[in-house]
């Protein structure tokens, strides 16, 4: 039968190895559902250029269209002008100021044609370099979901394995060991820790002499730190990887 001693520092490292998991676990699934946000944040930016450019597409089909209409007007005008049938001197004044005017105005949309085809070009750009952003977002996502599940999975095993170790430590252990063990557990992560050259491994203080000599001489005795409160074992019984598994 075990001493109540080494079944707490056995207890202390499955604790520690559960804690280590949920730790890993917890994080993970953090993790995807930040990237779940980036990614949505980053597939907006692309809709958001996408609707930019259909806008910009739309603003230039429109130009061009009036552009022609413009030209189409200009060449009739002139016909007129010079078909004989303009009646006196004020009426080719009058389609002379309208063909300026159409003039200019072809001139005009011509500009912001050209200045519309270089703001195309710029979103063009910003929606490649967004495109791949969200490329990037997509794959870093779903080697997070990977991860996640084989995870979950490999996790699956070893928790009930370690669980059922757990259980089997408990049912030998002291009631009141136990219970004082899951109390400090509430503020100390590793309620118990062995000492290390004359020292508690929890919060490195040192161990008097005097309580060393106990801890040898009443091994069912539980003695805990004067500095931290954790429960001491001897360094002897600390676990190491290979023996519990
Ligand atoms: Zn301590």
């Amino acid at each position: 039968m075990p001493t109540n001693v080494e079944l707490i520092a056995r207890l202390a490292h499955i604790d520690e190895k559960l804690d280590d998991m949920h730790e890993e676990l917890g994080e993970l699934p953090k993790q995807v559902k930040k990237l779940e946000d980036k990614l949505r944040q980053r597939r907006r930016l692309v809709e958001e250029t996408q609707k930019a450019l259909e806008e910009i597409e739309h603003y230039r089909t429109t130009m061009r269209l009036r552009l022609q209409e413009f030209a189409d007007k200009e060449s009739k005008l002139q016909q007129v002008q010079f078909s004989g049938q303009v009646r006196n001197n004020r009426e080719f004044d009058a389609i002379t100021k309208e063909i300026e005017f159409i003039r200019s105005e072809r001139t005009r949309i011509e500009q912001e044609l050209a200045q519309s085809e270089i703001k195309k070009e710029n979103l063009h750009g910003l929606l490649e370099r967004q495109m791949s952003d969200f490329e990037e977002a997509r794959a870093e996502l779903q080697q997070r979901e990977d991860e996640l599940s084989s995870l979950s999975s490999e996790q699956d095993n070893e928790f009930r394995a370690l669980q059922s170790e757990r259980k089997a430590i408990i049912e030998q252990l002291a009631a009141d060991w136990y219970a004082e063990y899951e109390r400090i557990r509430t503020y100390h992560a590793d309620a118990a820790v062995y000492v290390h050259k004359g020292s508690c491994s929890g919060c490195f203080s040192a161990i008097p002499p005097q309580v060393q000599v106990e801890m040898r001489n009443q091994p069912d005795r539980m003695f805990v730190c004067e500095h931290c409160g954790r429960i001491l074992y001897p360094e002897h019984y600390r676990i190491e990887e290979e023996e519990l598994m």
